[in-house]
């Protein structure tokens, strides 16, 4: 197993060991077990009761002795994937500043292209194209206007 759940003072996290960092924010129990039913369905939370205890006894969920200070020696949890200790994976990784940033680098499908874009990068609440796509719709649209091409791009000949 590459992945346990680890908890930090009153906050649990999904550990990768093949990243060597957390692949979750902090989380109270209750949206453990929501990330847990989202991620790995019943199966995940039927295999929960079990971690919990071990979490309980050594502070994370793998089945091999090893606190967690074991567990994150050299880990790459920082920027630049430098090494943290629990303490500063606990800030980072619970700082609300921190989750907002991550949550909005969600990736969207581009409606036009079909492919995944990052909604930041649109100065636009829901955006549902790609800045690219939507440039050229732009200028499709000032094209259209001036009566040389119609939205979908077709040149429109004069009769
Ligand atoms: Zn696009």
């Amino acid at each position: 197993m590459s992945r346990c759940i680890l908890k930090i003072k009153d906050k649990y996290f999904e550990w990768s060991t093949v990243v060597n960092a957390p692949l979750s924010y902090g989380m109270n129990y209750l949206e453990l077990k929501k990330y847990i039913k989202a991620k790995y369905g019943l199966e995940g939370l039927k295999r929960l009761p079990n971690q919990l205890e071990r979490i309980a006894k050594k502070g994370n969920s793998f089945q091999m002795t090893g606190d967690i200070k074991w567990l994150i020696a050299g880990n790459r949890a920082g920027d630049d994937e430098t090494e943290l200790n629990s303490d500063e994976i606990y800030e980072k990784y619970c700082s609300p500043v921190v989750v907002k940033k991550e949550r909005t680098r969600i990736k969207k499908w581009c409606r036009i292209c079909q492919k995944k874009f990052d909604p930041g990068e649109r100065n636009k609440k829901r955006p549902t194209m790609c800045l690219k796509c939507y440039n050229e719709s732009v200028v499709r649209r000032v094209e259209a206007r001036r009566g040389l091409k119609d939205r979908r791009g077709w040149i429109v000949f004069e009769k």
